[in-house]
């Protein structure tokens, strides 16, 4: 097996990618797994093994603590400027490689390259903003209310973290955890999601280039997370979890992690909800909702999952989004023309399809698409459906497809009850010309962010993240993001 990370010298032609293998990157070195043992990577589009990346053992696991544990005090003692600049060259890294590293993304997520396009100058984003974070961090000094002596707090790196990411956003998720992490003076180890892991491995080879030194950033592999993640959080040198994903996974790492009393940031699932009043502006509301909830072919956390469309702008809005769904393209993300790609497995088209049935036989109408074409690749088609019961599953279950459920309203306060009937609470929109109203019901919708006229609300200079069941912990934002991975400590002083 090659196990060099070439990426960056090949032509950018798609079949280049098919021979593209890598090793785990530890301690600034590619190498197998200890056992040789490999996971194909799927492109799903095609259903064809484009890769294999090693499949790590508990060994490996081991071996990674052991290189982040290497470099950890020389990293805390970097000059923070350093830092800075080191995270710098790789948010220029990535930009400069971008439409690589989007033509990646689409391959082995099957995104469409518009949205990977973006995905990947969010992802670079993220090293930007920390960049000029990092030099940013300061302490507080004070007087003890009692007067006998002074407060002094610094704020110093929390130590190794372990970062686990999902398949959705190969590059984002990542680089989200990362650029903080080493903003803060921490070493990490990342355990990408095994259907993605092209893209991770293509970004430590960039981080390297960027002049991150050896052992500051690793990444593994594998097929036994759980074994494996349980492993690195035993070592009493990991001092920190940072995981998005699904809500049940991170339940199952709370738990894990509560073994060892480990600093944990969550960022879990979402059933967001998207509310258009009647006086919204139509066109606006149509424009927010094919954002909100196709970015990625719905197959991602801020989606939107129920759209709740007042009495008097109901049936124009349905219409309005019928026609706009249906008209979209959908093929291989590769494919510049396309729209909507496929989706990551075949479990999770026969998930949207369970759901969309379930709604169908409760009475909801499929006003387009709703049905699994034939042929090869994990596709679903653009899909509307109205009159969705409250009772219907994919009301309470994360969709995570280019499915749009939209319910009739009559009044405010009945919306915000059926907003806030789920155990998620991660993202919400709003739509509505009246401003008063927009931050009122921003204010009793319980999640922990919210679009007010916009289908996008993801920013790194905007904390991330939710309440309720969608997690624990902010992702970017001022100061947020790097919280995560510091720790306060207290000096009483007598001067
Ligand atoms: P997932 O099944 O929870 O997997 C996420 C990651 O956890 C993957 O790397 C996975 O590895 C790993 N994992 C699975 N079981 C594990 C275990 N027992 N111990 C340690 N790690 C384990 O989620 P997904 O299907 O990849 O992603 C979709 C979910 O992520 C959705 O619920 C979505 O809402 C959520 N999400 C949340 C945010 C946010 O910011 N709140 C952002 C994006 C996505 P393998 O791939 O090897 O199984």
């Amino acid at each position: 097996m090659n196990i060099s990370p070439e990426l960056f010298d090949m032509d950018p032609d798609m079949s280049d990618y098919t021979t593209f293998s890598h090793g785990l990157y530890i301690g600034g070195k590619w190498r197998p797994s200890s056992d040789g043992r490999v996971i194909e990577v799927i492109d799903p589009s095609t259903e064809a093994v484009i890769a294999a990346v090693p499949d790590a053992t508990l060994a490996d696991a081991a071996a990674a603590v052991e290189a982040a544990a290497e470099p950890a005090t020389g990293w805390r003692e970097t000059p923070p400027r350093r830092r800075s600049e080191i995270l710098r060259r790789c948010f220029e890294l990535m930009t400069e490689r971008a439409e690589t590293l989007a033509a990646l993304i689409s391959l082995e997520n099957g995104k469409a390259l518009r949205d990977a396009r973006g995905e990947v100058a969010y992802a670079a984003e993220f090293f930007r903003w920390n960049a000029e974070e990092a030099v940013r961090i300061s302490g507080e000094f004070g007087l003890a209310p009692s007067g006998a002596n002074r407060i002094v707090v610094d704020y110093q790196p929390i130590g190794i973290c372990v970062l686990i990411t999902p398949w959705n956003f190969p590059a984002a998720m990542a680089t989200r955890k990362i650029a903080p992490a080493l903003a803060a003076g921490c070493t990490v180890i990342l355990k990408p999601a095994s259907e993605t892991p092209l893209t991770a491995y293509a970004l430590a080879a960039l981080y390297e280039e960027a002049g991150v030194p050896p052992g500051v950033v690793n990444v593994i592999t594998t097929s036994s997370p759980g074994p494996v993640t349980a492993a690195m959080l035993a070592d009493a040198r990991v001092r920190k979890l940072s995981f998005t994903g699904s809500t049940g996974v991170g339940r199952v790492l709370l738990a894990e992690a509560a073994k060892h009393v480990i600093s944990c940031s969550m960022e879990l699932g979402g059933n967001a909800p998207f509310i258009v009043f009647d006086d919204a502006d139509l066109e606006a509301a149509l424009d927010g909702a094919m954002i909100a909830k196709m970015r990625n072919a719905g197959e991602a956390c801020t989606a939107a999952n129920r759209l709740y469309v007042q009495a008097g702008i109901h049936d124009a809005f349905a219409e309005g989004l019928r026609k706009r769904m249906a008209a979209l393209n959908v093929g291989p993300g590769t494919d510049s023309e396309t729209e909507c790609g496929p989706m990551i497995t075949r479990k999770a088209v026969d998930k949207i399809d369970r759901l969309v049935q379930d709604a169908a036989d409760r009475g909801a109408k499929i006003l387009c698409g709703g049905a699994v074409p034939e042929g090869r690749g994990y596709y679903y088609p653009p899909t509307v459906l109205r009159d969705v019961p409250a009772e219907a599953a994919m009301a309470h279950e994360e969709i995570f497809g280019p499915v749009a459920p939209i319910s009739r309203f009559e009044g405010e306060a009945e919306v915000i009850a059926k907003a806030n009937d789920t155990e998620y609470g991660l993202a919400a929109y709003i739509y509505t010309r009246d401003l008063a109203r927009g931050m009122r019901v921003a204010s009793k919708i319980e999640s922990g962010m919210i679009a007010l006229n916009r289908g996008l609300m993801s920013d790194p200079a905007a904390p991330f993240g939710g309440v309720k069941q969608s997690g624990l912990g902010r992702e970017g934002g001022q100061k947020h993001g790097i919280a995560e991975f510091m720790e306060a400590k207290y000096v009483a002083v007598t001067i």
